[in-house]
């Protein structure tokens, strides 16, 4: 593209500063609109695999995310209350041999800091809601709820699994619920009385539990549940549980699980959400990306890897095609057939519990993946 477009993105998550430093990698300038008045780090670990690591990389942020995350040396699949092996993934060295880039856990708010050191700080606005998106004179007119306003010609719609770009784009359909919640934690491995496995899941007959370091040092443990509930519906990064009904609706499960839960001090909840593939992920100026494009339930934890690559391919897409118009075609394009797959595999709830090759979902590199004109 010879011009240099101007380019919104509402929402700094992980998808809208793996946009906003990817675009900048390639030599566009976009600037963040961020609700949130400021981030706050709340207890939650997420995992990186080789494809999500891939795209930190091209964008310099490898060695800063090493430094503090946790590479494990298996994914160890186990029955709920015996413990019996299903299936074990070896990672560590191995993985990182055969796809060329690590499997890491850590923090969500480390990788956050992470991407956010990939921005420049005058490029993200803070406390800045998208109210509406409405075609100007000159480009799109945004307006925000402190009735800010600003002008773009593309505006990225980055906004999370309730994105009002969505909305404005196609009309208010809400996500739909899953029925089921999902309890998280991070908390000092110190209040542990034994050490546990480096990252397991253990698969029950209605709900599982996933349970992981989050820190190199392994001295901060993290635990993610899938229960059912039809009663709670929102999606929030700040809902408090109750510890007393996660250690209940575990309370036949292996002693190390029990042993996580006892430990744990506080825990936050989340509904789980998802849609279905969208048909059109673009229109009228503005284009979707990440959990407002194809959000999806985290039973293969590849929901903010999906939003990570996102960013690096819509960067690409517009940098090696004429017009916007044409780059958001070959943005979606190309990204549309993979987010499918993933979003229907994560559905189902079977990444891992059998042999699983992973090849196809790790060994995706989104710096030199073909890009679909
Ligand atoms: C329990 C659970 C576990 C998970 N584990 C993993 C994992 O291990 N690995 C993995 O890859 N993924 C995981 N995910 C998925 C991952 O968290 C999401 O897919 C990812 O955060 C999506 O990134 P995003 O940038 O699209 O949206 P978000 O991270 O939700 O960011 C959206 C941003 O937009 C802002 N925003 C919203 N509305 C507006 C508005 N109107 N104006 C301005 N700003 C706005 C929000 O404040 C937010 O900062 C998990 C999800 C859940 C629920």
């Amino acid at each position: 593209m010879t011009d240099n477009p101007r380019i919104a993105i509402i929402g700094a998550g992980m998808g809208g500063l793996a946009a906003a430093a990817s675009l900048r990698r390639l030599g566009f300038m976009a600037q963040v609109y961020e609700q949130a008045e400021r981030f706050t780090r709340i207890g939650a670990g997420i995992q990186m695999s080789p494809n999500a690591m891939w795209a930190l990389r091209g964008l310099g942020l490898d060695g800063h995310i090493r430094r503090t995350a946790f590479q494990p040396r298996t994914w160890n699949n186990r029955v709920w209350d015996t413990g019996a092996e299903m299936f074990e993934l070896p990672l560590g060295q191995a993985a990182e041999d055969q796809f060329g880039a690590p499997y890491l856990q850590m923090h969500r708010g480390d990788l956050h800091a992470a991407l956010l050191s990939a921005v420049p700080a005058q490029q993200i606005s803070l406390g800045k809601r998208l109210v509406d998106v409405t075609p100007a004179t000159d480009g799109f007119a945004l307006s925000f709820a402190d009735g800010g306003e600003a002008t773009a010609d593309l505006v990225v719609g980055a906004d999370g699994v309730q994105s009002r770009v969505r909305e404005i784009l196609w009309g208010g359909e809400r996500p739909l619920a899953t029925g089921r919640v999902a309890y998280r934690a991070t908390f000092p491995a110190a209040l542990l009385r034994h050490p546990v496995g480096e990252c397991t899941k253990w698969w029950g007959p209605d709900r599982h539990i996933v349970i992981y370091y989050v820190t190199k040092t392994k001295d901060e443990v993290y635990f993610v549940t899938s229960l059912p509930d039809q009663a709670w519906v929102h999606e929030s990064w700040s809902a408090t549980g109750d510890m007393n009904v996660v250690r209940e609706a575990f309370d036949s499960f292996h002693e190390e699980v029990r042993e996580v839960l006892r430990a744990c001090p506080v825990v936050h909840r989340w509904a789980i959400l998802e849609r279905a593939p969208l048909e059109r992920w673009y229109g009228g100026g503005m284009v979707l990306i990440g959990d407002a494009a194809h959000p999806m339930t985290p039973y293969m934890a590849q929901g903010a890897a999906m939003a990570i690559e996102d960013g690096v391919i819509l960067a690409r897409a517009l940098e090696e095609t004429s017009d916007i118009e044409r780059g958001l075609a070959v943005f979606e394009a190309t990204r549309k057939a993979r987010t499918a797959q993933v979003q229907a595999v994560s559905h189902a709830n079977t990444w891992m519990r059998e042999a699983t090759d992973p090849t196809w979902c790790y060994g995706y590199n989104p710096w030199i993946e073909a890009l679909n004109f």
